[in-house]
């Protein structure tokens, strides 16, 4: 194991990042500053999926070795993976793939999980399993569980299509798969639901909205099943939005049962290292910055969320690599509104006689080399060249 950690080392670590790191997340250059936040990019969880993911190429060099999905939202790690001969099966195709798969092929599960019934048609194909979720998901499948048991519905706040949700849901089902779950996105969502469990209200057009979007469990009945509910949510949210729909539904079941709280239990299970970079976040904004750039996978949730936090206070950017900042002038970066890839004009950038202050930060999945490229980009762009960097950082 020591040396596939090695592996992975000289893939995503960067010398650059640690040192900045380790000299209070501070780089200034003439007229530029690189502010890093005070947490950022690869997990725990994430380093343990892909350690066990270089291990299982090592170990089974003569098998075929399938991943189900992406290992993180990273596509950097994910390119990485496809490069060592790991192959991916797409999410749509789950089953249809796993079902020609046989007892000599190895299937690694990523750091999200997998639904249960893919998990037993795994087991039923006889493959090898080399399972990366990670222990904090595992708390929240422990925590839905215990509702099904209870026999308390789950609502869980995440989105419906992202994997580690789907895993989760299918835990909801409780151990005899009798259990029921509801998934919510946003506040408007929310709010739908509370007026449900206060007043009632049309329930075809409840289901039609959570149905279409695959976010309640089948034979869901809102009459029935918000009768007992307990809330949980996907690992990556965003803390304040998680703690207001708890809010929100607790009220809602205390007016509708006279100020009894006797059936809502709640459990936040945000994980530490989301929570460690929201932090970081919201710290870094407390100092002055011109800009802020997120890195990581667009289809990344806590990366996502960052980016939502930044976007509150000043310009933010959410790019992909260090490609994005293509020249002075034109960034490419994703729109979380319009969802979608697009250019922008930074004037602050772009100004290069001017002082600028420029945060950065990156999601769980994000690895450090690619923090680095952001670096020396920023820096290029404003003239000073790599060397430069790394002797003005003391490398
Ligand atoms: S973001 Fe949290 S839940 Fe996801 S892999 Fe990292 S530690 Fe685990």
């Amino acid at each position: 194991m020591a040396r596939v950690q090695a592996e992975v080392e000289t893939h995503y670590r960067s010398p650059l990042v640690e040192t900045i790191r380790a000299n209070g997340n501070i780089l200034n250059i003439g007229n530029t500053t690189v502010r890093l936040a005070k947490e950022f990019g690869f997990c725990y969880g994430v380093e343990r999926a892909i350690d066990l993911a270089y291990a299982a190429r090592r170990v089974f060099s003569d098998k075929r070795v399938f991943l189900l999905g992406e290992i993180i939202h990273n596509p950097e790690v994910n390119r990485q993976l496809t490069e060592m001969g790991i192959v991916s099966i797409p999410v749509g195709s789950h089953e249809e793939e796993v079902a020609k798969l046989t007892s000599e092929d190895v299937v690694i599960v990523p750091a999200f999980g997998a639904e249960t019934n893919l998990m037993k048609l795994i087991s039923s194909r006889g493959c090898m399993v080399v399972d990366t979720t990670c222990g904090d998901v595992m708390s929240v499948w422990k925590r839905v569980r215990g509702y099904a048991k209870g026999g308390f519905t789950s609502i869980i706040h995440g989105k419906a299509s992202h994997e580690e949700t789907r895993a989760t849901s299918s835990r909801a089902m409780g151990d005899d798969g009798n259990g029921h779950y509801l998934v919510i996105l946003t506040l408007a969502d929310v709010d739908f639901v509370c007026d449900y469990i206060r007043k009632g209200g049309d329930r075809e057009a409840f289901l039609k909205r959570f149905s279409a979007a695959s976010a309640c469990s089948a034979g869901f009945d809102p009459d029935l099943h918000l009768q007992r509910i307990g809330v949980a949510n996907q690992t990556t949210m965003l803390k304040s939005e998680t703690e207001e729909i708890q809010r929100r539904l607790k009220k809602a079941i205390e007016d509708r049962d006279h100020g009894s709280a006797e059936n809502f239990q709640v459990f936040d299970t945000i994980c530490g290292a989301t929570q460690d970079r929201q932090d970081g976040l919201f710290h870094l904004l407390k100092q002055p910055l011109d800009m802020l750039l997120v890195v990581g996978g667009y289809n990344s949730s806590n990366t996502t969320h960052l980016v939502e936090i930044g976007e509150q206070q000043l310009p933010t950017f959410f790019i992909r690599t260090a490609d994005c900042l293509q020249n002075l002038e034109q960034i490419v970066h994703f729109d979380l509104h319009l969802k979608t890839e697009k250019t922008s004009y930074s004037g602050k950038l772009a100004d290069t006689s001017s002082p600028i202050v420029i945060g950065i930060t990156a999601g769980a999945s994000c690895p450090n080399n690619l923090i680095e490229d952001t670096i020396l980009r920023v820096f290029a762009l404003r003239g000073v060249s790599s060397d430069e960097v790394r002797r003005a950082a003391g490398i």
